[in-house]
């Protein structure tokens, strides 16, 4: 069995495609050996000793002993140095390396092999004294530090006394005999706090530090990042050990890190930083300010210390020919780690480079035009959230904040506005041109004006499916759900977050990325929907076979879906529409009405308003398709709670207050999400039925009139749960619809079809397709009366169950495909069985997530709808469903 790995002087036994054996690290650094880059020599010792040394009571392989041996001598020959020799002396670095790197693993080893006498050798050879002890004084304070376990600060403090005596300032003030007398000093320490020398014998060197990493991978706190991580304990972690090369040996040295694209904006730049005369660390660590790469940068960052184009021509020439053999062999950005030596590049690290929302949009269609990846590649490169980030604006990443809590990313973007705590005074203010932020316990849709009205909204209960995120999101509005440490108090208008009181009309920031609310006006940058986002958004159109329709009821959401490129809207809620001003009265009066005649004239009322929304959305559309929903308001969502309330719709209808208070306890339900709401209610009261098939219908004679594209209107039957509901709906709506056309004198298109979102309508759906001309998957619905689990109340214990494991995601964000994913399987079969063709698409919140996407795919749908904010999302998340 191998279990070491050995890289350098241009080949390697590994592969980049063995990150699993050998971690990223030890595979990346196989790859650039092996296509000729200047790697130093070394050895990788496999995952598979970590995974051997844990099920074997922290033993090592029998053969590891000598295959580590003849490792180290081939890294021996290929240096012309020798380990622990007394002339001429190989040292090393051990590296840690897991398969995804993990903080909590131990750190690196530099300058491993350094003794008293090896120490001298290196003072000999490199004829710098204060090099050589400086590096064996880092070597001694790392190596005590990550492998023995002593605390820094010891080791500080002997540095200070050191330079107080010398009455210097700088480390690399103190002399050669400082440094000499300072790892004395640290050896001491050593046996101080341990009771043991130092180990002064190499190969003893080598070992404790190899043990330290294998023995790293099962401490605290790496075991708490891989269970939050979900990464397994077998994956084990790798160990590197590679030659030493120095970036600290004069003014020929330097040591940097670059990317190979700009990975802020994704320009096509080097960038990266350097320090003359320094060891890796020391970059990171920012000691003193490392200078640019380029001239460019030097230019444009308005340094005053010369890049390395300047510094070192030559080498930085070199570089630029490895950043190309990178990109082209990874096809991807590179974040890269060099050293030179002496005017030697060497390469010490590269991985694919983290890269912000933007940077990923850039660099990926850039590849695809460059010629360097496919075009379905770079699709297939982009997470579809990443998209979201982009269609929002976001905290300007220099401004300052004060955090002051922190909730759910309910939905994205950054919004500051003064603090209002009511929907009213929501909409006052920001007719006043001022922009607020609602702050609400939790909202209802009551709220939907406050909502619509405000920037952005914070509440603090509710989770990622609460009303006010589901609100939001559809809304585009950033929205912070579920912060439990603000306390509002709605009497004294204000909030309080420890003892931090913010009162009404003060300012406070949000952002839905991260879900923290912060005090004052954070400054924010637009989203920037640059040429690269239509690329592709029109690659994606390439290759999606799935359209993408929108949820969308009023004329904003409308406008802004179409301009997201949606195909249609596959879901305009027609309760909706009846939130807003004062039309939630008539409503109230229609459903409280006591008899036919009364509920006439509220549905007149009504008629009119809901003819005037439907035709805009008609004429927006421009001959798309709009799917109606007909009314499916749970009933307890309109009925008026308080007596003002109340005495609104007294005065609208006309009738005593007492009566409205009286139809208004009848209508109470205990349950009213499975109570008398959908198709039920068309049922009990086919008026209601009929005015809204009329305002469909008129809406598309009128639109059909003038526009050049004639209208397509689909009207949905919603909460259907059997055939006969259906047919005797579908006669109400034909019968409408023959009736307008003979009053206008005009022929429109439409069709009829139904939600399916009860599972007996999916097990029905055989039946229900010699009705339907059209399914729509109401996942919502679906996933409550598939799971008997309210979607308002699952946020009390959905988190335990995430925690113990019982769901992976929550159902109504991401689809249960097992349960009710298999009921639609169900009702596409038989609905397709009976109606060969039948168009068929989602339209629940599941209709703009990813995964639901790709499950909609593979099942066959036709399209997915969701909010218009979402729509780019599901345009490329069906690219990537179809690829
Ligand atoms: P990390 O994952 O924390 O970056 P690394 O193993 O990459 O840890 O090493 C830390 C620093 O030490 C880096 O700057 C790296 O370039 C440098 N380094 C590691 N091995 C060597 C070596 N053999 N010669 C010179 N520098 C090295
Ligand atoms: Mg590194
Ligand atoms: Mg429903």
């Amino acid at each position: 069995m191998t279990w070491v790995y050995n890289f350098g002087a241009g080949n390697a036994d590994g592969r980049a495609e063995m990150k699993n054996l050998l971690g990223g690290k030890g595979a990346n650094l196989a790859e650039m050996a092996s296509i000729g880059l200047p790697v130093p020599p070394g050895f990788t010792l496999t995952t598979e000793v970590c995974t051997h040394y844990y099920q074997n009571g922290c033993q090592y392989p029998a053969q590891l002993k000598e295959q580590v041996s003849k490792a180290l001598a081939l890294v021996e020959t290929r240096t012309g140095r020798k380990f622990g020799d007394a002339t001429n002396p190989l040292l090393v670095s051990v590296r840690s390396g897991a398969r995804a790197s993990m903080p909590g693993m131990m750190d690196t080893v530099l300058n491993l092999g350094l003794n008293n006498t090896t120490a001298e050798a290196l003072a000999k050879q490199s004829g710098d004294r204060r090099f050589a002890f400086d590096s064996y004084r880092r070597f001694v304070q790392m190596y005590s530090d990550v492998v023995l376990g002593i605390e820094l600060g010891n080791f500080e403090k002997l540095l200070e006394r050191a330079k107080a005596k010398r009455g210097v300032k700088q480390d690399h003030e103190l002399l050669p005999e400082d440094l000499e007398q300072l790892v004395k000093d640290y050896k001491a320490c050593v046996y101080l706090e341990l009771g043991e020398e130092f180990p002064e014998e190499p190969h003893q060197q080598l070992w404790g530090a190899v043990g330290a990493v294998f023995g790293s991978w099962m401490n605290q706190r790496a075991k708490t990042y891989r269970k939050l991580h979900d990464i397994p304990e077998e994956w084990g972690t790798a160990v590197n050990v590679q030659a030493m090369v120095f970036g600290n040996m004069g003014n020929d040295c330097a040591t940097g890190v670059a990317f190979t694209r700009n990975p802020s904006n994704g320009a096509k730049d080097f960038y990266g930083e350097f320090l003359v005369n320094a060891q890796g660390e020391d970059v990171v660590a920012g000691i003193r300010t490392p200078q640019e790469l380029t001239i460019k940068a030097r230019k444009s960052h308005g340094s005053d210390l010369p890049s390395l184009e300047e510094v070192m021509p030559s080498i930085f020439q070199e570089l630029e020919t490895v950043r190309h053999q990178l990109e082209n062999h990874y096809t991807d950005m590179q974040d890269i780690e060099f050293t030179i030596q002496q005017g030697k590049l060497y390469m010490l690290q590269t991985r694919t480079g983290k890269r912000t929302a933007h940077a990923a949009l850039q660099i990926a269609v850039d590849m695809a035009s460059e010629g360097l990846i496919s075009k379905s590649q770079a699709l297939m490169r982009l997470k579809p959230d990443l998209i979201d980030q982009l269609l929002h604006p976001t905290l300007d990443p220099k401004a300052k904040k004060t955090v002051i809590a922190k909730g759910l990313p309910a939905s994205p973007g950054a919004a500051a506005g003064k603090v209002v705590f009511t929907a009213d005074e929501a909409v006052t203010r920001s007719e006043n041109g001022e922009k607020v932020i609602l702050v609400r316990v939790e909202t209802s849709p009551d709220d939907i004006h406050g909502l619509h009205a405000a920037e952005g909204v914070l509440t603090t209960r509710g989770g990622m499916t609460s009303h006010a995120a589901v609100v939001a999101r559809g809304m585009g509005r950033p929205c912070v759900a579920g912060a439990g440490e603000v306390k509002v108090n709605y009497a004294s208008a204000s909030f309080e977050v420890g003892d931090v009181v913010v009162k009404e009309g003060q300012l406070v920031t949000i952002d839905g990325v991260t879900g923290e609310v912060m005090l004052g006006e954070v400054p924010t940058v637009p989203p920037q929907l640059s040429g690269s986002f239509g690329t592709i958004m029109a690659w994606a159109d390439e290759f999606r076979t799935m359209q993408v329709r929108a949820n969308a009821e009023t004329p904003t959401d409308a406008r802004q879906a179409k301009e997201f490129g949606c195909e249609g809207i596959g879901l305009v809620r027609t309760e909706h529409m009846f939130f807003e001003g004062g039309r939630i009265v008539a409503m109230r009066q229609m459903i409280l009405a006591a008899d036919k005649a009364e509920r006439q004239s509220a549905l007149n009322k009504l008629l009119a308003m809901q003819r005037e929304d439907i035709t805009e959305l008609f004429k927006i559309m421009d001959g798309l398709p709009v799917t109606v929903r007909l009314l499916d308001p749970p009933l307890h969502e309109f009925i008026p709670h308080t007596e003002a309330e109340m005495g609104l719709v007294a005065k609208a209808a006309g009738v005593p207050l007492d009566r409205v208070r009286r139809r208004a306890s009848e209508l109470q339900e205990a349950n009213p999400m499975l109570g008398h709401r959908g198709c039920r209610l068309a049922i009990t009261y086919p008026e209601i039925c009929e005015m809204q098939a009329r305002a469909i219908f008129e809406a598309a004679a009128e639109v059909g009139r003038s526009a050049k594209k004639t209208p397509v209107a689909e009207v949905m039957v919603p909460l259907v749960s059997t055939l006969e509901e259906l047919v005797q709906l579908k006669k109400v709506i034909e019968d409408t619809a023959k009736q307008v056309q003979k009053e206008q004198g005009v022929n429109f298109r439409y069709h009829v079809g139904t939600m399916v979102e009860l599972p007996r309508a999916a097990l029905q759906a055989g039946k229900l397709a010699e009705q339907a001309e059209f399914f729509s998957f109401g996942t919502n619905d679906l996933t409550q009366t598939t799971y008997g689990l309210s979607r308002d109340d699952a946020g009390s214990f959905l988190p335990e169950y995430k925690a113990k494991g019982i769901v992976e995601t929550d159902p109504f964000v991401s689809l249960d495909q097992e349960g009710v994913g298999e009921l639609i399987k169900i009702a596409v079969e038989r609905g397709r069985g009976k109606r060969a063709g039948m168009k068929m698409g989602i339209c629940g919140e599941h209709g703009g997530d990813p995964a639901s996407i790709e499950f909609c795919e593979k099942t066959g749908l036709d399209y997915v709808s969701c909010s218009p904010f979402r729509v780019p999302i599901a345009r490329l998340a069906a690219a990537q469903a179809a690829l």
